[in-house]
């Protein structure tokens, strides 16, 4: 029996670490690793890079894990030094592997056959990518693009050095291989979990959002949700588990909340890089609290669910504008799979899937309701653009300081911070705008819809800056939410996310920002008999309460609608359950 119902806990043990351990120094650090986060399963790592560990060195260590009853597989990570003087002059980034080099592709292929002796199942690290572009490189690409080459020359890898002659010397190992954060540039980078998923058994998602303004990548906290999600369905459902570190973390919330969202997902595994990194560590001292906590809420919840966000493979463009919409309370979770009912939000990601159109077509013609940025626009061929809108971008930008809200005779919201917006044009009573944003006596449409067939086509006018959205004031936002929802439920409130499950039940997180205080949030049910069930609150862990609903009227899209709204205060950096349920 592990620590927690939902999920495995398990630590990454680098090879330099396990090089010069000795048992004393690894029983200390397994008491504090133990006692602040609780222990599943380790990943001890062979080799990386100069380090290799011998063997009878590993099994020491992986006996020491087993006596206390923790998990043991293996580990390994695909970077090399040079293995000769000609290497030198090949630009290999963090050591990664020139894998057209005869010498290099060899050496790999002895690496996955010494951890296959040792385990029975092996995680790559997430370095198993080549930036390589030396004479060797060119020459073996000729023609195709890098992408192509790229593609090709890792399927080959995999499957003849890595994947291959692991089976051959351990019929039963399972491989798994471990992707990086920055989904955008797999392909560029020979990371194709379209072919992949067929090659390895399972697959693994890197949840290292750390601070996103601070660091080297810039990827939104949402991504440590929302990435798994879609390595879910792009894998096939063969995710095993999240990854994330204690790197560039300030403050400790960008640690935490790295392992919160990784839990929203309910995901079999969550792994910790790596063992050392951990040991007296502050980052981790509140993460067996906090999982045990989460623990308890996802014993209450079913299958995570949300709007797609499609985001086919080997596809970039506005990237991660998915996860500045989910910051703000879109429960968005993007995919590689086009659905076939419902809703679904379409970026200029999407418009790498040549039957993008034929697909929102079909999907309207059934009744579906398309969300589109500004940046899908941008990119559509018109012609095609054309036949589902009337509306197109200008190519200048609108400082926006006053919000209206067309259903509103008095939603007027003045003189409130400048958030630029792309300025939209549209032909007026062909589509209809719901929200706008102006300044002086000029406005533009920040929230536009289209008719097709049975559907709708909502332009949702995503900031120059996509972390602006967290500038528009909530009253505005709701404009949006009211149609960009899941299940007719959505929250008024900033940096909130909301994360649903298949069983009515929803987390509510508010992210820790410049700004952290607690917030008022009012949580809206688009239905009449709705009641609301808090599981969930810091504090009160067993305080099951109902929340008093309020029925509230107003027009929307021309209509008269009815809401019901509840009020709760979220703290920052804390979570909070609750359940739905409609009569
Ligand atoms: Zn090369």
């Amino acid at each position: 029996m592990g620590h927690f119902n939902n999920f495995k806990v398990t630590v990454y043990c680098v090879s330099s670490i396990l090089q010069n351990m000795d048992l004393e120094t690894l029983e200390k650090q397994y008491e504090f690793i133990e006692k602040y986060v609780g222990l599943d399963k380790v990943y001890l790592e062979p080799y990386r890079g100069s380090h290799w560990v011998e063997k009878d060195k590993i099994r020491e260590i992986a006996k020491f894990f087993k006596d206390r009853n923790v998990e043991v597989s293996g580990g390994l990570t695909t970077v090399v030094p040079d293995l000769s003087d000609e290497d030198k002059d090949k630009q290999r980034l963090f050591d990664t592997f020139c894998y057209t080099n005869p010498k290099m592709r060899e050496h790999v292929k002895k690496v996955s056959e010494y951890c296959a002796e040792l385990f029975d199942e092996v995680i790559l690290d997430d370095f198993y990518f080549t930036n390589c572009t030396c004479e060797e490189c060119i020459k073996a690409k000729g023609d195709r693009s890098w992408v192509d080459f790229r593609k090709d020359l890792m399927k080959d890898v995999s499957e003849n050095l890595i994947v291959g002659p692991a089976k051959k010397i351990n019929p039963n190992i399972r491989m798994i291989i471990k992707y990086p954060n920055w989904r955008e540039s797999y392909h560029a980078t020979g990371y194709r979990p379209d072919v992949e998923k067929d090659i390895f058994d399972k697959v693994y998602t890197g949840t290292e959002t750390r601070a996103s303004a601070y660091q080297d990548q810039h990827l939104p906290t949402y991504l440590s949700y929302s990435l798994p999600r879609w390595m879910d369905d792009a894998s096939e459902g063969r995710n095993q588990g999240t990854w994330f570190d204690t790197y560039q973390c300030w403050p400790i919330d960008d640690y935490l909340e790295q392992g919160y969202l990784s839990a929203f997902g309910k995901p079999e595994e969550i792994t910790l890089f790596q063992w050392t990194d951990l040991y007296e560590n502050k980052l981790v001292t509140p993460l067996g609290l906090q999982f045990s906590r989460i623990d308890k809420m996802l014993d209450k919840t079913g299958k995570p669910v949300g709007i797609p966000a499609y985001i086919p493979y080997a596809s970039q463009g506005e990237n991660h504008v998915e996860d500045f919409l989910g910051m703000q309370g879109i429960a968005l979770y993007p995919t590689t799979v086009f659905p076939g009912e419902g809703s679904v939000l379409v970026t200029e990601s999407s418009l790498y899937d040549k039957d993008i159109f034929g697909k929102l077509k079909a999907f309207m013609m059934a009744g579906g309701k398309v969300f589109v940025t500004p940046g899908f626009v941008a990119k559509a061929p018109e012609d095609e653009w054309r036949e589902i809108s009337s509306a197109y971008l200008t190519g200048r930008k609108l400082s926006v300081t006053r919000y209206y809200k067309t259903d509103d005779p008095a939603g007027y919201l003045e003189d409130v911070s400048p958030v630029s917006f792309a300025d939209i044009q549209h032909s007026n009573n062909l589509s209809w705008s719901l929200l706008n944003g102006g300044a002086g006596e000029y406005h533009s449409t920040l929230f536009l819809k289209d008719t097709y067939g049975k559907g709708k086509l909502f332009l949702v006018n995503v900031p120059e800056n996509p972390s602006d959205l967290s500038k528009i004031p909530g009253w505005a936002m709701d404009a949006v939410k009211q149609e960009f929802n899941y299940d007719g439920i959505y929250v008024t409130a900033p940096d909130v996310s909301i994360f649903h499950y298949d069983n009515g039940t929803f987390i509510l997180y508010a992210h820790v920002t410049d700004h952290a205080h607690p917030v008022r949030a009012t949580i809206h049910i688009q239905s009449e008999n709705a009641k609301l069930l808090q599981y969930f609150a810091p504090w009160t862990p067993s305080g099951e309460k109902e929340i008093e609903l309020t029925a509230k009227s107003m027009r929307y899209d021309l209509k008269r609608v009815t809401e019901m709204t509840g009020e709760v205060i979220l703290n920052p950096g804390e979570f909070y359950e609750f359940k739905v349920t409609k009569e």
